[in-house]
């Protein structure tokens, strides 16, 4: 066991690369599935390469540049702030009165989370650097990182959050008074977190982890079971980041000597777990170890292992559920894999939206109650975003199809929605119907655009996965792969597609060598009216999937939500799938009734919305059960989109055009809708 991780650290130093080696290293984890590392994966594709040239282009420089203050109030909130001001916030500005020594000046520019913001920008920079080196941006966050890492160098401890610093500095973590769910100071740790272990896959770099190790190694020393600080994090996220931070020095043990601390790797996972399991526990019978919480807000209401719903702040749930998940996938522990099971079984089988929104509630931005889908719901980008990183380690965890069907109703609907084609205007809410909902250039809580960055620049290492003897194709985006199965077995992935305006898929299997595997291809539930796992939502396709290896067809017949091809692959094989992309109406289950006797259009995994701008009067328009439905491409319109149209003869309040609902907003504020009245 031991010479095959050396053999595998070895050959990743030799191979030059930073990647998550362990996708290759065996050991105890529970992991079935590994995502490919960033730069074993690259996008070449028509839907999707266009938008990675905005986003690098235009969108991350747009989030980065709006975070220093450069932006242009668009909305009342940011104009009146920088009436009363005189200027507009600036999120380094903070790090650098720290720098310099300042303390308890009650002046702090944006939330307490903007620490988190620019530290979740760099981690969407830094992988979006893996795919799109870019010199001058690396040379810009080179910059950023030079000036947190001084903000840090102030404190002997190295803590480090601005806004606890220059308000309230007695009040670290939340203690004291304090309240660490409106502090942010373990969330923006978190983030930190994150965003140096993987600007360090990205560079190679260590400035940023060495200032995230110091951070974490206090946390450490302050928080745990008595005699240490009965705290958790106000806002999940950071148990993720530690589970991140323990798996980067436990396959790389030799970056340990580069810090400028110890690093004892168990510790940050003995810290990740009890975030996650101290929950639900205020302190001892005798008063002691005492934390005043209680809250559903924070998931805090009762111990996570019992918790069998999902609850509270949408974001906060969802990227608690990724950290449970995360860590199941770490340690094996049933405890871990049953709640994740919960949250995901809840959230996908009663709580989740038609286009994979999360949160139906603006007070507390929480999730409802079951089948509480009410279509002018909240519906934050962030909080589908999470639910998109919760189900992609669910993916990892149990290798099921249908964890990827919900993580490809997400991107392709309430996260591309979030922002506009321009790639520099965001939705913060994403309701099923508005009559004035405006795309913003920024926001006094901005969270969402770096979200989106985190989420987008991530998307390569979802699209195929692998265990020792199979391929998994996941998602149906052009690409090239070049990965290896078990005993350094490379292969060679070109898929080629359309998708989702047309439903064939190419992928050309190339193992160097002749090679006996599985190549497992996820066949979404909804091309075989399975529109959702718990029937929370139906339809139904009358056109089959076909699937054909080097032009023969074969069985579908998917297992656990795959089709699999199980025979020795040959250099340049071709599977070709075909997907049913007729336009399909998708009805609620009877329990949510608040779109009772209402319905959906999709095509593929697209959603689909009635914009004002093509249909005169939004309001009258219904639909039959057995309306006939046309689907064309129209490229010229919002960048290439198909669009549905009804052809139900001259009858104007019967004639409808429809466009994907990740398009809207982007020619007016024309009034929407998703879900249409049926008519008989
Ligand atoms: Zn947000």
């Amino acid at each position: 066991m031991k010479r095959v991780l050396v053999a595998t650290l070895l050959c990743c130093i030799l191979a030059g690369c930073f990647t998550e080696c362990s996708a290759r290293i065996k050991d105890t984890s529970s992991r079935i599935i590994h995502p490919l590392s960033l730069k074993e994966v690259k996008v070449n594709d028509p839907f999707w390469s266009p938008r990675y040239k905005v986003w690098t282009s235009v969108t991350v420089y747009d989030v980065l540049d709006k975070l220093e203050g450069k932006y242009v109030p668009d909305r009342q909130d940011i104009i009146e702030e920088k009436e009363k001001t005189g200027r507009t916030r600036n999120a380094l500005l903070n790090f650098d009165l720290v720098a310099q020594g300042k303390k308890n000046i009650d002046a702090h520019d944006g939330p307490p989370w903007y620490d988190g913001l620019l530290y979740e920008t760099i981690r969407g920079a830094a992988d979006l650097l893996i795919q799109y080196p870019d010199p001058k941006l690396e040379h810009k966050i080179d910059g950023y990182i030079d000036r947190i890492a001084a903000a840090q160098a102030i404190d002997p401890d190295g803590y480090l959050n601005t806004y606890t610093t220059l308000t309230r500095p007695d009040k670290r973590w939340g203690t004291n008074g304090g309240d660490d769910k409106w502090q942010h100071d373990i969330y923006n740790a978190g983030m930190l977190t994150e965003a140096a272990v993987h600007y360090y896959y990205a560079t190679g770099k260590t400035k940023l982890l060495s200032v995230a190790v110091k951070l974490v190694n206090y946390m450490y020393k302050e928080m745990g079971p008595a005699p240490k600080k009965n705290v958790i994090p106000g806002h999940a996220g950071p148990e993720e980041a530690l589970v991140k931070l323990y798996r980067l020095f436990k396959d790389n043990p030799g970056l340990k000597k580069q810090m400028n601390g110890p690093v004892d790797e168990q510790q940050y996972l003995q810290l990740a777990k009890f975030w996650i399991e101290d929950r639900g526990n205020y302190g001892e019978s005798d008063g002691s170890h005492k934390r005043n919480s209680d809250s559903t807000y924070n998931q805090d209401h009762l111990p996570v292992f019992q918790q069998q719903t999902i609850e509270g702040h949408a974001v906060r749930a969802t990227l608690l559920a990724t950290g449970v998940a995360a860590m199941a996938l770490e340690n094996n522990d049933a405890r871990y894999i049953n709640t994740a099971d919960h949250y995901w079984e809840n959230m996908i089988g009663k709580r989740m939206f038609i286009t994979g929104g999360e949160g139906a509630i603006a007070n507390g931005e929480r999730f409802g109650n079951d089948f509480y889908l009410p279509e002018s719901a909240y519906l934050e980008t962030c909080a589908s975003i999470g639910a998109g990183f919760f189900t992609g380690k669910m993916n990892e965890l149990k290798a099921d199809g249908r964890y990827m069907d919900e993580f490809e109703r997400i991107i392709y609907n309430n996260l591309l929605s979030g922002i506009s084609l321009s790639g520099d205007h965001y939705f913060y809410e994403n309701p099923l119907l508005a009559t004035d909902h405006h795309r913003w250039a920024w926001h006094s809580c901005p969270c969402c655009p770096p979200m989106i960055l985190k989420m987008v620049s991530a998307l390569p290492q979802y699209i195929y996965a692998h265990g020792d003897d199979a391929v998994y194709v996941n998602l149906f985006i052009g690409s090239d792969a070049n990965f290896s199965l078990s005993n350094h077995r490379k292969i060679f992935i070109k898929q080629t597609t359309q998708y989702p305006w047309k439903g064939v898929v190419r992928i050309e299997v190339s193992p160097v060598k002749d090679d006996v595997f599985a190549l497992n291809i996820r066949i979404p539930g909804w091309a075989h009216s399975k529109e959702n796992p718990f029937d929370l939502y139906s339809s139904k396709v009358t056109e089959p999937v076909t699937l054909t290896v080097n032009g023969q067809q074969v069985n579908v017949n998917p297992v656990n939500g795959y089709a699999v091809i199980q025979r020795k692959w040959k250099k340049g094989d071709v599977v070709e799938l075909t997907l049913p992309m007729q336009p399909r109406i998708v009805y609620p289950n009877e329990a949510v009734k608040t779109v009772k006797g209402k319905a959906a259009l999709a095509s593929g995994p697209v959603v689909y919305a009635l914009e004002g701008t093509d249909n005169t009067s939004i309001d009258s328009i219904g639909i039959k059960k057995d309306n006939k439905l046309s689907i064309s491409y129209k490229s010229g319109l919002l960048n290439g989109i198909n669009i549905i149209t009804s052809v139900e003869g001259q009858d104007s309040s019967k004639k409808f055009t429809a466009i994907p609902f990740y398009s809207i907003g982007n020619r007016s504020t024309s009034p929407y809708k998703v879900w249409l009245p049926v008519r008989e």
